[in-house]
C-alpha cells in the first residue's frame, strides 16, 4: 500500500489519499478539489504508474470535502465506483447541501450558538469562498458499518465512528498478520479532530464520537492510518487519550460556567479558546455545544433557549466519561 501526500492546508493540513494495488486500482479518500492539490494528486498517482482514470474503486472514510472533494473528477476520468457510508451519502452525491452552502442551516445553527456579527460575516465569507471545494457530484454506492469489500485479496470491513460527521467509517483489515485500519479524522495523531461544528447534522455528537473512540480502544488495531499525517502505532492509547481531552475540556465548560454564570454558546467558546479566525470560527463553538449538549443530556446543565446553566453543585465530569 503506498500513500499520497496532498499538503492540502485549506483545513487540517496535509491529506492522506491511500493507494491499494494489484488486480484492481482503489484509493482510500481523495483529496480537496482545488487545482493545486489536484495537480498533486495526479502527480502522486503518476509516481505508482497510475493515472485518474485506472482507478476501479475509491473508500471514502466521510464526506469532508478534504477526503472526498476530487472524487467526483476520479470517477468522471474512469468510472470509478465510490463508496461511502450510507449517513454522509447525500452531501457526497450533492443531494444534500453541507453547512459550507446551506443559508438556512448556517442561519439556524449561528443563532442557536450566538455568533457575533462580527465573527458570523468573517466566518459566511470563509465558507463562501470555499463552497468549491467540494468538487464535482458523485453518483455514490453506499455501504454501512460492518459491510465487507474484497480489495486485492485483502478483506476491508467498514466500521461506523460517528461523531466527527455522521458517517465516519473506518475500513479495518489484516496484512501480513497485522490487524490495521484507515480511520480518516477518527482519531489523529496530534490533535483531535473537531467535533460539534465539522459536522452539525450529528445529534449528541460528543457521546456518539466518545462510543466511536470506545470502539476503537476495542478493535486494538495494531496500526491506525489516518486522514492526515503519520500511521499511528498505539491507536487504542491515542483513543483513551482522546476521550480523557474531551473529559477535561468538558470539566473546562463546567468552571466556565461556574466562574461566570449562565452563557450562550459563544461565550463558552470564546473563553476557552480566545479569539478565533477562518474555519475556526466554526469548530470553537461547536466543541462549546458539543461539551455544553453532553453536559445538559446529563443534566448538569439546563438550556433555556440559547443559554445554558450550571445544574449541579459540584458535578462529577468523570462519570459522564467511559473509561475503556
Ligand atoms: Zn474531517
Ligand atoms: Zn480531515
Amino acid at each position: 500500500m503506498e500513500r499520497i501526500r496532498l499538503g492540502n492546508t485549506v483545513f487540517e493540513g496535509e491529506n492522506n489519499v491511500y493507494l491499494l494495488q494489484g488486480d484492481e486500482t482503489v484509493l482510500v479518500d481523495a483529496g480537496v478539489a482545488t487545482d493545486p492539490t489536484r495537480e498533486e494528486f495526479v502527480d502522486g498517482l503518476a509516481s505508482f504508474g497510475v493515472t485518474p482514470a485506472d482507478v476501479d474503486r475509491v473508500f471514502l472514510t466521510h464526506w469532508h470535502y478534504d477526503h472526498a472533494g476530487l472524487a467526483g473528477m476520479i470517477q468522471q476520468a474512469g468510472g470509478a465506483t465510490v463508496h461511502v457510508h450510507e449517513a454522509d451519502a447525500s452531501l457526497v452525491s450533492g443531494a444534500e447541501a453541507s453547512l459550507i452552502e446551506d443559508k438556512a442551516l448556517q442561519q439556524e445553527t449561528f443563532e442557536a450558538w450566538q455568533l457575533p456579527d462580527g465573527p458570523r460575516e468573517e466566518l459566511l465569507s470563509f465558507l463562501e469562498g470555499h463552497a468549491e471545494l467540494a468538487g464535482d457530484d458523485v453518483d455514490v454506492t453506499p455501504f454501512t458499518g460492518g459491510d465487507r469489500f474484497t480489495v486485492n485479496g485483502l478483506e476491508l470491513e467498514a466500521v461506523h465512528l460517528p461523531g466527527h460527521s455522521a458517517g465516519l467509517s473506518a475500513f479495518a483489515f489484516e496484512d501480513d498478520g497485522e490487524r490495521q485500519a484507515f480511520v480518516g479524522d477518527a482519531i489523529l495523531p496530534k490533535y483531535t479532530p473537531n467535533v460539534g461544528g465539522a459536522d452539525v447534522r450529528v445529534a449528541s455528537p460528543l457521546a456518539k464520537y466518545v462510543d466511536s473512540l470506545v470502539e476503537v480502544v476495542e478493535r486494538d488495531w495494531d496500526r491506525a492510518l489516518p486522514g492526515h499525517r503519520d500511521p499511528i502505532e498505539a491507536p487504542a492509547d491515542r483513543a483513551r487519550e482522546i476521550i480523557h481531552h474531551h473529559q477535561e475540556r468538558t470539566e473546562r465548560v463546567v468552571d466556565v460556567l461556574d466562574r461566570h454564570g449562565a452563557c450562550d454558546v459563544w461565550t463558552v467558546s470564546h473563553h476557552l479558546f480566545g479569539e478565533l479566525d477562518t474555519i475556526h470560527i466554526l469548530h470553537g463553538p461547536g466543541e462549546a455545544f458539543a461539551h455544553l449538549d453532553h453536559l445538559e443530556r446529563h443534566g448538569v446543565v439546563e438550556r433555556e433557549a440559547t443559554t445554558y446553566r450550571l445544574a449541579v453543585d459540584e458535578p462529577e465530569i468523570e462519570a459522564l466519561f467511559p473509561d475503556p
